[in-house]
């Protein structure tokens, strides 16, 4: 896309931030799923995978970043912070989904690998550090109800980083099992971007919540036959929450 001046209009432009970098723990999964809820609905997708050495190009509609090891992290933030592309984009009204070291680089600062404070980005208000162990495991937490009603969210966390919300965002949803931001809470957003610490890919096992990026980025949806991510969403709920 952001060589090809001919791209279409009418097309839903998903952008995948640094996958050369952030994409340790599978989250390309999260942009597969939004092209294909985007293409079931007769919506056409031009996706851009942006590495590194790349400009991140502002003119996206929705933005994806994902979760990485610690020193990938922090070249990610410094490239992202010099870059400024995600920053217009947002600016422009873009929405974006940020997981787990993608979510920490979203703040004013989050843990290296020494645990030492690392500048973020500032497109969220809050702040990372290192907790005392490893979260590892299953999550499982309500939505915050001003998003709309979203089921349960259900995913996988894997991280040493504890998150504190300031008063500019609002928690994304209320840990039920597991860590999240390690405060009772998993995630936050602010107008159109949301950070989360769940992996799965998280929009595989919470087709709501890829719903809700694509519909504030296109407008209502259509709903979808969503058999098959019933039975995975209920396979691993039923595993941390039996009595569901
Ligand atoms: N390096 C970060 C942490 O451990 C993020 C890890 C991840 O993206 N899964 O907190």
């Amino acid at each position: 896309m952001q060589n090809d001046p001919r791209r279409t209009e009418s097309a839903l432009r998903i952008v995948w931030i640094y996958p050369d970098l952030l994409s340790t723990y599978g989250d390309q999964g999260n942009v597969l799923v939004l092209e294909q809820r985007a293409l079931r609905r007769g919506i056409p997708v031009e996706t851009v995978h942006v590495r590194s050495a790349d400009p991140v190009p502002e003119g996206g509609d929705i933005y994806l970043i994902g979760g990485g090891e610690d020193r990938p992290q922090i070249l990610g933030a410094e490239r992202l912070r010099r870059d400024g592309g995600l920053h217009r984009a947002v600016a422009r009204g873009a929405t974006v989904l940020a997981v787990c070291a993608g979510y920490q680089i979203m703040g004013t600062t989050f843990g290296g690998e020494e645990g030492q404070p690392v500048a973020g980005i500032e497109l969220l208000d809050i702040a990372s550090g290192r907790g005392k162990a490893r979260a590892v495991g299953e999550l499982a937490a309500e939505v915050a109800p001003e998003l709309g009603g979203l089921p349960m969210l259900t995913g996988f966390e894997n991280h040493m980083g504890v998150t504190w919300l300031g008063s500019a965002v609002r928690p994304l949803s209320r840990t039920i099992v597991g860590t999240g931001n390690g405060d009772g809470t998993e995630g936050c957003y602010s107008g159109r971007v949301i950070g989360t610490y769940l992996h799965g890919p998280a929009l595989a096992r919470n087709p709501a919540l890829a719903d809700l990026l694509l519909s504030w980025a296109t407008g209502p949806l259509a709903p979808l036959d969503d058999t098959w991510y019933d039975r995975l969403r209920q396979e691993r709920l039923a595993a941390v929450l039996p009595n569901q």
